[in-house]
């Protein structure tokens, strides 16, 4: 028998197996020239080669499919499927020296004998990987449907968002996507309805969509405010029924992701699973919730840390609806297991649904107490708390009862509580002095930091104590520490 007579998956996996060991024999480095400053300007720059550093994976596993590829046909298209089916465009950033460097690296060991390597400066237009990528998929479309996940990182102008969307559109069973934000901004309506590839009768819709954003340089940022592009979200053709994962990450001042964006998006983004929201300031609570309350029925994955560079401060929380309660609406969300967020407020109702299918760790980050204003005193509040810390407790031990893990962490009012330990960590170095050293009974040095586990990031913040659960209450109700 033939090895292509073989069943797909089973020559598949020894082609996979093949392209591993190629791999792991290939060479994985390449070489770079630097350039000797010499004191006597006639002299001839000398050239030192060093190695640069790893080969990137596309390169890796471009070189570990080259033997495959000259197979035959059918190995040459598992290998194209095998190369092609992620693919990341970076933004070349730098200058670059060209060495004399074969491009057959195998034959690198040669290069090796060369005691005076020769290079040259050389432009690399910063954008021509991105303008090769478009023209290939363009010119052979066998090779855009391999693509299932595609990444841009560093393209930011308007000639890039369009290079960009090309790009896309030439991948019709595209699942993944990571674009710079500015997609959003710059592209029109039918763009966003080939980038989403809900209703089009060609591929497959798109499984996930990240959006990524940075602050820009001067001329960059001005390009995109100038743009009068109108918003393509606002159009009813813009559909995001098929999108299960969103995440939205990092900051940006120029036409940043806004609520209005999430409740554009919500109208239609009714089978989210996973929901990440993180690093940024520009998208408030009563925005994520707009998302949240669309997919209501089939999230899984909720993470919502606006500013995990600033600790316990929290974004606005934007306009809530009158009553509205967070607590419990997060509750009572049927198919939620993965839970992390930052909220206005917190209470008990949290963890009144025993049916929450929660597990792992669950991060609850809050400013202050449901039902609590300014005029509530410390006592009220420490009540309300002590609340909040059992409730949690009696649904971990609940799941644990069913044999399943959940931890649950609170960062509140400067502190940090763990209450399956009944401990507190923070920095109680005041309430020592208020209590003229009588408090706390039993203290422990606590590894945490205003920063969650990364702790202190290594800036000057003095150093944390876990005190216990109790100490903490009563240092409230003594008015040592202030709720
Ligand atoms: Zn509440």
């Amino acid at each position: 028998m033939h090895i292509n007579d073989l069943p797909q998956e089973l020559l598949s996996d020894i082609l996979l197996k093949a392209t591993k060991a190629n791999k792991a024999e290939g060479v994985g480095y390449t070489y770079g020239l630097t350039q000797n400053l010499l004191p006597l300007p006639s002299e001839a720059p000398k050239f030192t080669r060093y190695v640069r550093g790893p080969l990137s994976a596309e390169c890796l596993r471009w070189d570990a499919t080259d033997s495959i590829r000259q197979t035959c046909k059918q190995w040459h298209d598992w290998a194209l499927s095998y190369n092609f089916e992620r693919v990341f465009e970076r933004r070349w950033r730098g200058s670059e020296r060209w060495a004399d460097l074969t491009l057959r690296r195998p034959k690198y060991n040669l290069y090796e004998l060369i005691d005076k390597p020769k290079g040259f400066p050389l432009y690399r237009d910063p954008h021509g990987s991105l303008k090769q990528t478009d023209r290939l998929f363009a010119s052979l479309p066998t090779t855009a449907q391999h693509v299932q996940r595609l990444w841009f990182n560093g393209f930011y102008a308007a000639e890039t968002d369009k290079l960009i969307l090309s790009v896309v559109a030439s991948c019709r069973e595209l699942q993944y996507l990571s674009v710079p934000w500015t997609i959003l901004r710059r592209a029109g309506v039918n763009d966003w309805v080939n980038l989403l590839n809900a209703h089009t009768g060609v591929g497959k819709p798109l499984h996930s969509l990240e959006l990524t954003a940075v602050c820009l340089p001067k001329d960059q940022a001005h390009a995109l405010e100038n743009d009068t592009t109108p918003n393509p979200l606002e159009d009813a053709r813009v559909d995001f029924r098929s999108l299960k994962r969103l995440k939205i990450f990092g900051n940006t001042l120029h036409k940043p992701i806004s609520d209005e964006d999430l409740q554009l998006m919500a109208r239609t983004a009714t089978n989210l699973e996973c929901l990440d929201i993180t690093n940024l300031s520009t998208i408030s609570v009563a925005g994520m919730l707009a998302l949240v309350k669309a997919s209501a029925k089939t999230l899984q994955v909720l993470e919502h840390s606006p500013r995990s560079d600033d600790g316990f401060y929290h974004p606005f929380p934007g306009h809530l609806e009158e009553g509205e309660h967070v607590c419990e609406l997060l509750a009572n969300l049927p198919q939620m297991r993965d839970l992390s967020i930052s909220v206005p407020y917190v209470c008990a109702d949290l963890f009144h649904n025993h049916d929450v299918k929660w597990a792992g760790e669950l991060q609850v980050r809050a400013i202050d107490i449901c039902g609590c204003g300014s005029d509530t005193n410390s006592q009220v509040r420490a009540d309300k708390l002590r609340r909040v810390l059992e409730a949690a407790r009696a649904m971990m031990a609940l799941k644990r009862r069913m044999h399943q893990e959940l931890s649950v962490e609170l960062f509140f009012a400067g502190c940090i509580f763990h209450p399956e330990k009944k401990l507190v960590h923070g920095d109680f170095a005041l309430a020592e002095v208020a209590s003229r050293g009588r408090w706390p009974f039993d203290k422990q040095p606590s590894t945490l930091g205003p920063y969650g586990q990364s702790g202190r990031y290594g800036k000057d913040e003095g150093f944390w104590d876990a005190v216990s659960e109790e100490d903490y209450l009563l240092a409230v109700t003594n008015h040592w520490i202030a709720l």
